[in-house]
């Protein structure tokens, strides 16, 4: 009888050490499980439905609405320069770590859809966005969507008027932009890497991490782009881009040439920043 309470004991212990390893191994695939609710590509299709969004323009309305209405609450920052109306619009999440900013501009040039130029970094940041409303983040997260970036030579309006009033400590921020190309390959920008060469250095340990094939670390363009804005005004910026693209600043920049793949290991990249602890 001893030996029967000894097996039934046995039997017991095990029993609620396998339910309890169950238990560990469910929360542990419930808790590395992001909830997500739209893909970035599908926003994508939407964008890029408007057309052109150059500013002053009807298309240029239309798109400011569409990522308003696809946001909770955002904050809206008109100016008025050069006889139109300009458009930033930014939401922001709160966490206990200092901020980050993940940004992208959201206008088109003059005869350019933008698709990929503009159009697939706000993809990104409106799948980002729902991302963020259903899983809190740790960490205190800016969404900033930059208006009149490609007015005239690339006059970068809209991050010129957030960085002259930015009272925000941000640990960094990064400017997407030309990141839904089918061919996806993402060279360090020598801007970026020649104030921070190290935080450059640790985003794309992230990326490579994620995509090794697309994130090469080594410099390969100079780019005049949003983050030079925000640099200027002492605020940690970094430019990921793919600037390999035949397409850009012309009529064929059109979302036949992203692809829903690129756009998928992007968001990947920024969702392994917002949450690290997260497996993707
Ligand atoms: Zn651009």
């Amino acid at each position: 009888m001893v030996e029967y309470k000894f097996l039934k004991f046995v039997f017991v212990v095990r029993k609620s050490y396998s339910s309890q390893l169950l238990m560990t191994a469910l929360l542990f695939i419930i808790s590395t499980k992001l909830i997500y609710a739209k893909h970035p590509y599908d926003y994508l299709i939407e964008f890029c439905r408007i057309g052109e969004r150059v500013p002053g323009t009807n298309g240029h309305k239309q798109a400011r609405d569409f990522i308003i209405n696809n946001l909770n609450n955002p904050e809206i920052d008109s100016f008025f320069t050069r006889g139109t109306w300009f458009y930033n619009i930014y939401k922001r999440y709160s966490g206990k770590n200092r901020r980050i900013g993940i940004a992208a501009h959201w206008d088109s040039d003059i005869g350019c859809p933008g698709a990929n130029d503009g159009g697939s970094g706000v993809a990104l940041l409106l799948g980002l966005a729902d991302t963020l409303e259903l899983n809190p983040p740790e960490m205190a997260v800016d969404i900033i969507f930059f208006d009149g970036e490609d007015v005239g030579k690339a006059e970068l309006l809209g991050s010129k008027h957030f960085a002259a009033k930015c009272v925000n400590n941000y640990a960094f921020i990064l400017v997407l932009d030309m990141v839904g190309d089918k061919d996806l390959q993402i060279f360090q920008e020598g801007n970026s890497a020649k104030f921070f060469p190290e935080l450059v250095d640790s985003i794309w340990d992230i990326g490579m991490e994620i995509a090794p094939s697309v994130f090469i670390p080594v410099i390969k363009y100079y780019i005049i782009d949003d983050h030079i804005s925000l640099i200027k005004y002492g605020i940690r910026a970094v430019n990921i881009i793919d600037f390999d693209y035949p397409y850009w600043d012309s009529k064929d920049d059109t979302i036949d040439k992203c692809s829903k793949e690129s756009l998928d290991t992007m968001y990947k990249f920024i969702l392994k920043i917002v949450y690290p602890k997260y497996i993707y």
